[in-house]
Parts: structure tokens; C-alpha cells; sequence
């Protein structure tokens, strides 16, 4: 069983299937070796176009509805009240399920204000489209904002996180409020694999480079999505339970963190505090 971080309730497991980029027969066998290995997370977003695959995977492994925890998001350009309940709803439709278990706002909007977006959020909560809501790449002031906005808790943070990217601040501030905050590119994006100080401390635990970096995001109370479109790596990144790292291999590997550390940078970003 992964450990769950709790967030207001809700019960997110710490380890979730990324799924950005799987489509067809590779999402397909890799939901059906994340079922198998344990997995009860999984992570979408219209962005991905693969919401309808990934439902129709879900049913496919015959785990129950209410034994996994679903998120999916709405994207940047459809934040205007309207635009974002029928998003929130489209997706239903395309999972094939009543509810998701979270919606984020996957990415601040340039134009619409945020107080539309965060009413248009709870609404969404309140017609039962999501049992919980959230955003994703909210730097600290704009989360807290929104959260003042907010009549229901923002259960999650969803955000670039790895050893390469200092996140210390943003996390204390999820964590101070009993908030989630969610790494995603938790391996970032593969760069950081062939890292030496990964590779040495991999060797010496045993464990492969991968399972070493997730098991950092463990040991630090965040929930971490990893994406593998091959079913051996989704269960290597999962099998990560049996071991721990030391506060000093810890350190070590915060200590990787750089000022060009951040590889998601898109151009619609007005900008990080
Ligand atoms: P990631 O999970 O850090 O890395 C994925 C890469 O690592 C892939 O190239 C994968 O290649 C490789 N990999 C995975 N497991 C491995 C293993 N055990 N050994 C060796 N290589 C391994 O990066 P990500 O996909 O960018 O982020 C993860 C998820 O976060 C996404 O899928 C998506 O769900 C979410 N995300 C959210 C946002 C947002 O704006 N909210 C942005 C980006 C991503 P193979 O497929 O060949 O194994």
C-alpha cells in the first residue's frame, strides 16, 4: 500500500500515475501495470487528450470507483466561468465517471480574473462535478489569494517539483494550511537519472536512480505523479516502500538545486513571484 497524504479530508496516495503524453495501447498497459503494482492515483487533464482512454483503461482493470483517486484539471484558456464548468464537465463525460476526485486549475489565466475562476471552481464542487478542487502552478501569493476567494478548501498545490527545483517555500506554505502539494516532473522529466549524485546514492541504497528521487518526494510529505510509458519502470517507481534515504543523502539531494533548475517555463507564464 503507498502511504496518503491527507488533505482536508481527502485521501490522496503519495504515489500517482502521471499520464501526460500516453495515449492508446501504451496508456492502456500502463494503467493496466499501475493497477496491478498498487497504483490508486492517476493523473489527466484535457491538455493530455487521453481522458477517454484513461477511463476506459480505469474500467478495464476492474478496480472499483471509489478505490482510486482521479484528477483531472481545466486548462489556462478556459477559465471564464462558463468555459470552465462545461470543461469540468466535458471531462466527465469523457472518463465516464459521476465525479473526479480533484480539479485543478491547471495554469493561472493571463486574462480572466481569478475570483471568476475560483467561483466557477466551487460551483464545479457544488454541482458534483469534483469531490475536491485545487490549482496547479500557483506561485505562494496567488494561491493564498485564491484560497481567500474560496468558499471550499483548495485541497492541492500541483507543481513542478525535483531536486533541481527549490519548492521549500511553496511547500511549507501547502503544508502549513494542510494543503497537498503535488510534484510533478517528480524525475525531472528523466534529466535527472544520469545526475552522479543520484547515480551514487542509488548504488549504494540498491535502488535504482528513479526509485531514489521518488523516495526523496516521500520522505518530505508530498504527493508525487511519475509518468513511465513502460509497465516494468511504472512498477520500478512505485516499489519504493522498502528502503530509506538518510538526512544527510537528503540534504545531498536538495543541495542539486539550481537557479535554472525549472524545465517547465511555458510562454504563457506571466511570471514566478
Ligand atoms: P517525470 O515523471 O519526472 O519523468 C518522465 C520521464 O522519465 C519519461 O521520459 C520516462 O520515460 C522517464 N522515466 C519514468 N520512470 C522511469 C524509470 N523508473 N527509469 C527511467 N526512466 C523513467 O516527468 P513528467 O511526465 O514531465 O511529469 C509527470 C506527470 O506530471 C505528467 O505525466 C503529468 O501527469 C504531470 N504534469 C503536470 C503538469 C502541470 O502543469 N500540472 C506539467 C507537467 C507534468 P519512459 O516513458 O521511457 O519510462
Amino acid at each position: 500500500m503507498t502511504p496518503v497524504v491527507t488533505a482536508f479530508g481527502a485521501q490522496i496516495p503519495q504515489i500517482g500515475l502521471g499520464t501526460w503524453q500516453l495515449q492508446g495501447d501504451i496508456l492502456h498497459a500502463a494503467v493496466m501495470a499501475a493497477a496491478d503494482a498498487g497504483y490508486r492515483h492517476f493523473d489527466t487533464a484535457p491538455r493530455y487528450e487521453n481522458e477517454a482512454e484513461l477511463g476506459a483503461a480505469l474500467r478495464a482493470t476492474g478496480l472499483p470507483r471509489d478505490s482510486y483517486f482521479l484528477t483531472t484539471k481545466v486548462w489556462y484558456t478556459d477559465l471564464s466561468a462558463a468555459a470552465l464548468l462545461a470543461s469540468a464537465h466535458a471531462s466527465l463525460e469523457r472518463l465516464g465517471v459521476e465525479a473526479v476526485d480533484l480539479l485543478l486549475i491547471h495554469w493561472p489565466s493571463p486574462t480572466v480574473p481569478v475570483a471568476e475562476t475560483i467561483e466557477a471552481l466551487v460551483e464545479a464542487r457544488d454541482r458534483g462535478y469534483a469531490r475536491n478542487i485545487g490549482v496547479s502552478n500557483f506561485p505562494k501569493a496567488l494561491m493564498n489569494r485564491a484560497q481567500e476567494l474560496s468558499s471550499a478548501p483548495l485541497i492541492a498545490n500541483q507543481c513542478e517539483y525535483h531536486p533541481r527545483l527549490d519548492q521549500s517555500d511553496l511547500i511549507a506554505a501547502c503544508q502549513n494550511e494542510g494543503r497537498a502539494f503535488v510534484s510533478y516532473a517528480p524525475i525531472g522529466s528523466g534529466q535527472l537519472l544520469a545526475d552522479p549524485t543520484v547515480t551514487q546514492i542509488a548504488a549504494a541504497c540498491g535502488k535504482s536512480q528513479a526509485q531514489v528521487l521518488l523516495r526523496w518526494h516521500l520522505q518530505q510529505g508530498v504527493v508525487a505523479i511519475p509518468r513511465s510509458s513502460n509497465p516494468a519502470r511504472v512498477r520500478e517507481n512505485i516499489e519504493i516502500t522498502d528502503f530509506s534515504l538518510s538526512p544527510q543523502d537528503m540534504a545531498r539531494l536538495s543541495a542539486l538545486a539550481d537557479n535554472d533548475g525549472r524545465m517547465y517555463n511555458p510562454a504563457w507564464v506571466k511570471g514566478w513571484e
